[in-house]
């Protein structure tokens, strides 16, 4: 039997395919190994969304080179190999697999090749027609399931990658994700998160046409479905009929993601996001007035070329203005053949640094008091395992708020159950309680 090693770096969509590839490959009889050093077939699936990312895997790479030719084959997928393509093979000539997101369908006749014994083998095509039929997909969580409905992205915001990674726009059919989801209930999964680079500009591309409140509305009604989430928004696509689905539905969790980026107007317009903050805030007010109570998740860039103070300024108010329940925050990040490149005015790094640093400690403040509004409410939680070192299960909430919890019965296994749960304590990225039975 065949070994394989794979390490994933990047977004959801990223962890998925591996999933995918490791499916593929254990149905091919490869058996999955820890670490580097024991695997036969040693994978990357990367990320280029930020340089960062992609150093690392090269700094990999170099690391385990003095392998390569013993016996040992190194492949490198995902957004990283669809941009560099063949230069990998020059930057890291022991490299004998690059393969895209797009092309992972293919994996079986690459392998092949590779069993034969070829030294360098691409699957780099953007052109694939579907990418979703997964039999393979070997999922990492028992509880929760990723769904991918589209792939691509058709939007071309100045600072992105990933239309350049994953290709335009292609959407799923209503039926075989709603197919899909019955499966996975079938097997035993009770939480669904929904997958796409822009999961609101989905379209079935049947003669049914639903959108993405549509389809929503029909996995609502998957008998024994428990939570659907889904990731990523964009908020030039976001309609008020999801917050309504959401609202007539509370299979669907009451948690929104919905990148911001920044808060300023013009930052907006360089960064062609095609919103403006007002347009955004209308979005916001969808969400305060729901029946339910949404958490706001959202993602901040700062330090974009010619960034001003003033604009800085804006996207401070819009976090005391959202109030968001928390924020991913990044420093602008360089990315090959994209149309930031080309902007006036980027800041040096100390400078992004200082304005992360803003960002964040708002941000702080700003989740300590959300979280302290939880004390003395009992939440219904999905326990998704136990966490040795404190003692206490691990849980999400339907607004998706990690709460860790304890539980008096010992011995129990709580793993996959949903449960009450009382809260006692609120940090600033998680809540602590206990159960209440
Ligand atoms: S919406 Fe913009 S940031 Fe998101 S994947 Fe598409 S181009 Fe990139």
């Amino acid at each position: 039997m065949k070994t394989f090693y794979i390490e994933t770096f990047g977004c959801q969509m990223n962890a998925h395919d591996s999933e995918k590839v490791v499916g593929t490959l254990l149905t091919r009889g490869y058996e999955q190994v820890e670490t580097p050093e024991d695997a036969e077939l040693v994978l990357y699936n990367t990320c280029s969304i930020r340089d960062k990312a992609e150093q690392k895997v090269f700094n990999r790479l170099q690391n385990f080179k003095r392998h390569a030719g013993k016996g040992k084959v190194f492949g490198v997928l995902g957004c990283v190999a669809q941009q560099e393509g063949e230069k990998i093979f020059d930057r890291a000539p022991h490299v004998s697999l690059v393969v895209g997101s797009a092309s992972y369908n293919q994996l079986p006749q690459l392998l092949v090749q590779i069993e034969n014994g070829d030294k360098r083998v691409t699957g780099l095509s953007l052109d694939t027609e579907d990418t979703f039929e997964t039999p393979m997909t070997s999922r990492d969580n028992p509880h929760r399931a990723f769904l991918t409905i589209i792939e691509g992205c058709n939007k071309a915001c100045s600072y992105c990658v990933v239309p350049f990674t994953r290709g335009p726009e292609r959407s799923r059919t209503a039926a075989s994700v709603i197919a899909e989801a019955k499966q996975l209930v079938a097997a035993g999964y009770l939480e669904i998160m929904l997958l796409g680079q822009n999961v609101n500009s989905y379209r079935d591309p049947s003669p049914d046409g639903l959108n993405f409140a549509q389809l929503l509305e029909k996995l609502g009604e998957v008998q024994g479905l428990r939570r659907v989430r889904f990731t990523t928004s964009h908020p030039r696509d976001f309609t008020k009929e999801i917050i309504d689905a959401i609202d007539a539905n509370p299979v669907l969790c009451n948690h929104i993601h919905l990148p911001v980026q920044s808060g300023s107007t013009e930052v907006l317009t360089k960064m062609q996001r095609m919103y403006t903050r007002d347009q955004y805030l209308r979005r916001i007010e969808w969400m305060k007035n729901a029946k339910r109570k949404m958490s706001i998740t959202s993602d901040i860039i700062v330090g974009f070329p010619g960034e001003t103070e003033q604009d800085l300024e804006q996207t401070l108010s819009l976090q005391d203005e959202v109030q968001f329940d928390s924020v991913f925050t990044f420093k602008y990040s360089k990315r090959p053949n994209t149309p930031a490149l080309a902007l006036e005015d980027h800041m040096s790094e100390d400078e992004k640094t200082r304005r992360l640093t803003m960002v964040m400690e708002k941000q702080r403040t700003i989740q300590l008091r959300i979280n302290a509004e939880y004390l003395g409410t009992v939440e219904e939680v999905l326990v998704e395992g136990f966490n040795k070192a404190t003692g206490q299960w691990i849980s999400r909430t339907t607004q998706h708020k990690t709460l860790n919890f304890n539980h008096t019965v010992p011995d129990a296994n709580l793993a996959g159950t949903f449960m009450n749960v009382m809260v006692t304590r609120a940090g600033p990225h998680s809540l602590v309680g206990e159960s209440v039975v």
